[in-house]
């Protein structure tokens, strides 16, 4: 039987997705969740239930039947579709599990929609899909040739997803997130992969007991400290611009895309010392080789979100700092039984 309508969250079990969950749940919004959970965690769902109705259905989008089954049994409205392989490192040495599950699995998705005739998806698409930028800041007309099988993924989801458009009606906002960091204001979701690759993770994980020195991937960039730059948009606020891009789907029906970053750029060195000064305490570093594949600089236009959405970062790279430091503490304990 079917029954009320839902937002159905691919990859709810992850980072990205679990933030928008507690976003649409604090919308009034019932959920479910569809997660493999090969990289999200069954405790993040159970947080996410004692938060608000969240249904959680354990299945993976490269077997048609596992989502077809979620549309044949529930009365989806909408689509927000994180569950991604987004390492670009990874991506360059084993490009068949990501073409296979960010592509093929998602094609899988957009077929079982197209079937019970759900019409909306959200779908989350990433600053990869330009490559190495011509210039900065980066908007959304910027060419896009990306370097990885990683965003090369995700170009041609966003590709699919134009013709899907044109063929079946199926409309689509993909958003072009740059980095994220932070975490849920109370902590009881954050970021938590592993092994953790991400640098404001990587810097606070160093300053636990058993903690690896952080490690500066290059820092004779052509830059002002020589060290790479990114836009850091907070998780909380990509997580409202999913919110927004679904109002706007209800209410334009028409498919778009959009940049969502902060206008910002910090160096990894900007980033490191901003870790020092939140957190009170002098961390140790060292400097190591460029890691392969680092773009240069890479921070967002972001004004077309603000005109059509009414989007905007709201909060500051020291929020998003001690958020997750609050949650990685909790993580600390939670894995390693530390109490700080
Ligand atoms: N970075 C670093 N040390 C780390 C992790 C990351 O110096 O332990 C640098 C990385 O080289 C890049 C920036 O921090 O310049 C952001 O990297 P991250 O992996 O967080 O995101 P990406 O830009 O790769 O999506």
């Amino acid at each position: 039987m079917a029954d009320n309508k839902k937002i159905l969250v691919i990859g709810g079990a992850g980072y990205i997705g679990s933030h928008t969950v507690i976003n649409l749940l604090n919308d009034g919004k019932d959920i479910i969740v569809f997660d493999n959970l090969e990289n999200g965690h069954i405790e993040t769902v159970e947080a996410l239930k004692r938060i608000g109705h969240v249904e959680f259905i354990k299945g993976d989008l490269r077997n048609f039947e596992d989502i077809e089954d979620v549309f044949k049994n529930h009365k989806v409205d909408a689509v927000v579709h994180f569950a991604a392989f987004a390492l670009v490192g990874e991506s360059v040495e084993n490009p068949s599990k990501y073409y296979r599950n960010n592509v093929l699995g998602t094609l899988n998705l957009l077929d079982a929609m197209v079937k019970y005739g759900c019409k909306k998806i959200v779908f989350s698409s990433t600053c990869a899909t330009y490559g190495n930028p011509k210039y900065v800041p980066v908007d959304e007309k910027h060419p896009q040739n990306p370097v990885s099988p990683y965003g090369a993924s995700k170009l041609m989801v966003e590709q699919i997803l134009n013709d899907y458009d044109i063929a079946y009606g199926l409309k689509s906002i993909k958003l072009r997130y740059f980095n994220v960091a932070g975490c849920d204001s109370q902590a009881r979701v954050g970021e938590w992969h592993e092994p953790e690759t991400h640098l404001v993770p990587n810097i606070l994980k160093s300053t636990f007991s058993g903690g690896k020195t952080f490690k500066i991937f290059g820092d004779d960039y052509n830059t002002p400290d020589g060290t790479c730059i990114r836009d850091y948009v907070n998780v909380e606020d990509l997580a409202d611009a999913h919110r927004l891009a679904l109002i706007y789907l209800e209410n334009e029906n028409k498919s778009d895309v959009f940049n969502i970053g902060t206008e910002r750029g910090d160096s990894v060195k900007n980033i490191f010392d901003s870790c020092e000064k939140v957190i009170g305490k002098k961390i140790n570093v060292e400097v190591a080789g460029r890691r392969a594949g680092d773009a240069e600089a890479l921070y967002a236009n972001s004004k077309k979100a603000q005109t059509v959405l009414g989007w905007k970062s709201q909060r500051t790279i020291e929020d998003s700092i001690s958020s997750a430091y609050r949650w990685e503490e909790v993580l600390q304990e939670k894995l390693n039984g530390v109490k700080v």
